[in-house]
C-alpha cells in the first residue's frame, strides 16, 4: 500500500463532490465551458459518477414525457395553432 494511492482517493472524492454540485447545471446545459469540461472529464474517469449522471439524465426525459401526458389538450391545441402561424 502506498501514500500514492491514498492521495489519488482523496482527490477523486473531492473531483466527485465538485462534480455533483454542478451536475444538474451540466445537464441543464447551464454550466460554463470550463465546467463542462471538468465534468464530462470526470464522468469518464469515474464509473459511479457516470452511472449517477446517466440516472439523472434519464430522470429528466422521464419528467418530460409525463409532463407531455398530463399536458392539457387545450394546450396541444393552441400549440399546434401558434405553429401553423410561423408558417
Ligand atoms: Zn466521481
Amino acid at each position: 500500500m502506498t501514500g500514492a494511492n491514498d492521495d489519488h482517493a482523496a482527490a477523486g472524492e473531492t473531483d466527485c463532490h465538485a462534480a455533483l454540485k454542478d451536475l444538474q447545471f451540466f445537464l441543464d446545459g447551464e454550466c460554463g465551458a470550463a465546467v463542462q469540461r471538468l465534468i464530462i472529464q470526470h464522468l469518464h474517469d469515474c464509473p459511479p459518477c457516470e452511472h449517477r449522471a446517466d440516472f439523472e439524465r434519464e430522470l429528466r426525459v422521464f419528467i418530460a414525457m409525463k409532463c407531455k401526458d398530463v399536458a392539457p389538450s387545450g394546450l396541444l391545441d393552441r400549440i399546434r395553432v401558434m405553429l401553423q402561424q410561423i408558417e
